[in-house]
């Protein structure tokens, strides 16, 4: 038995059943991350701390005390998420050297369910980007074809999962940063309903989109991580009352009907992806599903709109990084020059970008062209796939219009990078949840992954469907 192979579920099952302990799934663990070292998946790797964790639990378990959800099961954990004593990076130099006193939220439950956190998956500086090239401690490798990028920003979790250096990971969606590189490595993504997860301690990109969710090799895994770390938090006062069984779903989608949106189709994008994804809208029918065509008519505002009210609540967060209360100092003579030469020196080229960007649209004579109208335009946005989502069950795209690129920059100008975003996106704006599953392969052997938007709380919908497929896929 390949003890790294097996999924969440059985590995999580067999350390209960005292058939494997978690010190030897843990051990086998940081073997195969060591012997996969060259995908740079990995920022910081906990391996003491994880062994002493292991011990832990398998002691519980020993001596017959309760144990929690993901009792032993090893876990990666993106580096925008604040671990206790870990350090967390962001993947910018700025924070290269930040260590917080605290946990957020979802670690605190990650401990609760005492799973093992392994290790600290790299990403794009501060969660922007695309394709996991924009950070500070080197590009991820995808680990199905390491010439190729893994997406982003949470690319360093999505390799990580399908190098099965992990049973699953967190990563972090603000624009399509969990679905899009679960798309390119062939791993399942969920995109939670904003305020399903609390966002307590993850290091803010655009407070009114970032939503922390699971990476994982199948929907079932998917489903027992989000248990762990959905629910309500006083500590986030944008988090739902909301408290589900996400394991409690029913597979099938016998008289669901699955809206395919004609904006999402009718444009140029790659056509093995169309194919690809109609192709399995097509076994959904053949399931027992109703097609229909339905229109979201501001999608093509959609990724405007996000880059202005990403960029504006970008500038404004990330102006705490001053080389005073966190990470490195620049050497200067007095505090402007501080925060001067600190975040000249130590944000990336996207982070200043976005900065710009946001300080643009947000300033005197530009607030009301640029801020003021996006943030009308996602009042629509939200309408109309609340609207859709009366008249079907679903909505089905793609996740992203191409497969993995090259690694070394397929891209010329940054705008161009920002639309591999345009299917993922518009559901941020509405903060409806989403899930990337793989629908097949481009001719390279890519993988190629399926969007399901769902309505606000229907994550279990969601995982019955998207099984569905997973099923019908074999
Ligand atoms: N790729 C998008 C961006 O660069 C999304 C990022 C994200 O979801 N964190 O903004």
């Amino acid at each position: 038995m390949d003890i790294v192979k097996l999924s969440l579920t059985d590995v999580r099952d067999k350390i209960a059943a005292k058939k494997l302990s978690s010190v030897e799934v843990t051990k086998a663990i940081f073997d195969r991350i060591k012997e996969t070292a060259d995908l740079n998946t990995l920022i910081t790797v906990t391996e003491q701390s994880a062994l002493e964790k292991a011990a832990e639990v398998d002691g519980k378990i020993a001596r017959g005390e309760k144990i929690g959800a993901l009792a032993g099961v090893p876990i990666i954990v993106k580096d925008n998420i604040s671990t206790s004593g870990i350090r967390t990076t962001c993947a910018s130099r700025f924070l290269s050297n930040y260590v917080p006193p605290f946990d957020a939220t979802v670690i605190k439950k990650l401990k609760a369910a005492d799973a093992v956190i392994v290790g600290k998956a790299n990403m794009d500086e501060f969660a922007m980007g695309s394709s996991n090239e924009n950070s500070a401690f080197g590009p991820v490798r995808n680990a199905v074809d390491p010439t190729r990028v893994p997406g982003g920003s949470s690319g360093g979790s999505a390799s990580s999962v399908a190098a099965f250096q992990a049973f699953g990971a967190l990563g972090s969606d603000t624009g399509g940063s969990i679905r899009q590189p679960a798309s390119f490595c062939g791993v399942v993504g969920l995109k939670p309903t904003y305020s399903a997860v609390s966002r307590f301690g993850l290091v803010a990109f655009a407070s009114s989109l970032d939503q922390i969710g699971p990476i994982t090799r199948c929907v079932r895994d998917n489903a027992e991580l989000l248990n762990v770390i959905a629910g309500h938090d006083e500590m986030d006062s944008t988090s739902a009352f909301v408290k589900e069984d996400y394991t409690d779903y029913k597979t099938g989608v016998k008289g669901k009907t699955i809206g395919i949106a004609k904006e999402f189709f009718d444009r140029e994008f790659s056509a093995e992806v169309k194919n690809a994804v109609l192709a399995a809208a097509k076994l959904y029918e053949k399931a027992g599903a109703v097609l229909k065509e339905i229109s979201i008519s501001s999608f093509d505002a959609a990724l405007a709109t996000y880059y202005i009210i990403a960029c504006a609540e970008a500038s404004s967060n990330l102006a705490r990084f001053d080389g005073v209360k966190y990470g490195l100092r620049a050497d200067a003579d007095d505090y402007i020059d501080i925060y001067y030469k600190s975040r000249t020196a130590y944000f990336g080229a996207e982070v200043k970008r976005r900065i710009m960007i946001g300080n643009y649209v947000l300033s005197s004579g530009y607030y009301d062209a640029y801020y003021l109208k996006a943030s009308k335009v996602r009042t629509k946005i939200k309408a109309e796939f609340d609207a859709a989502l009366k008249e079907c069950d679903f909505i089905l795209g793609p996740t992203s219009p191409t497969t993995a690129f090259k690694l070394g920059g397929d891209f010329t100008d940054p705008s161009e990078a920002y639309t591999a975003d345009i299917f993922t996106v518009p559901v941020n704006i509405a903060g409806n949840p989403a899930i990337s599953i793989p629908c097949g392969a481009d001719k390279s052997g890519l993988p190629i992954g399926l969007q399901l938007i769902g309505r606000s709380f229907g994550e279990r919908e969601l995982f019955g469907a998207a099984e569905t497929l997973e099923k019908e896929l074999g």
